[in-house]
């Protein structure tokens, strides 16, 4: 089996779970692009474009994504993005601690179907998941996105060695133009990573 059908298995298994805000939401919002990518961008939930097409980072925080990955010479072709949840929150409101709990299991289950070599957190939800050990409870310790973007580490998720790349929400740069500089130097240290690792 490859990994498109594998990740088609874990979608169909996704949709049947009882998973919380699955009533408020009109889609699952499971995933798009490679499912053979070596690197893998992971944001915080749908909003509501990707609600209602069911594909994560449609709308406007999706157009500044596009950007990124053209600017470090990507295409679609060669990433692969989930979010932390599952399903839109209603009013895009934060996630709570029990929906991570919840959803992340079968992100886990996309990443261990894909593999890959670098993840992409967008954002303090993703970005707090990872660095915590995929332990939710953890990721209230965690230092916040503003501290820790750009800044390249690696991690073990299941036994998995994967390069970390925090970056700031591309919603937020929307909101906070002034984080625009730092993202832009952001993007020059995903480049630089994906050239070390041919990944493009
Ligand atoms: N913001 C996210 O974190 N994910 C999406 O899919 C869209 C907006």
């Amino acid at each position: 089996m490859d990994n498109q059908e594998k990740l088609k298995l874990i979608e169909k298994a996704t949709v049947d779970a009882n998973l919380p805000l699955k009533e408020t939401a009109k889609n699952l919002v499971f995933g798009k692009g490679n499912p053979d990518a070596s690197i893998v961008f992971i944001g915080e939930a749908a909003g509501r474009n990707e609600d209602e097409q069911g594909f994560p980072f449609v709308g406007a925080a999706g157009k500044n994504l596009d950007k990124l990955l053209e600017k470090v010479g990507l295409s679609m072709e060669d990433v692969y993005i989930a979010n932390i949840l599952k399903y839109r929150p209603p009013e895009n409101r934060n996630p709570s601690d029990e929906e991570i709990r919840a959803h992340t299991p079968w992100l886990l289950k996309q990443i261990e179907v894909i593999q890959p070599k670098v993840i992409c957190s967008l954002g303090n939800y993703a970005t707090k998941f990872f660095l915590a050990g995929t332990d939710t409870d953890g990721m209230k310790n965690q230092p916040g996105i503003t501290t820790v973007h750009g800044k390249v580490r690696m991690i073990e998720i299941n036994g998995l060695s994967v390069k970390l790349i925090p970056l700031f929400h591309p919603a937020a740069i929307i909101y906070n133009r002034s984080l625009l500089g730092e993202w832009e130097k952001d993007i020059e240290i995903v480049k630089k990573e994906i050239l070390q690792n041919s990944l493009s």
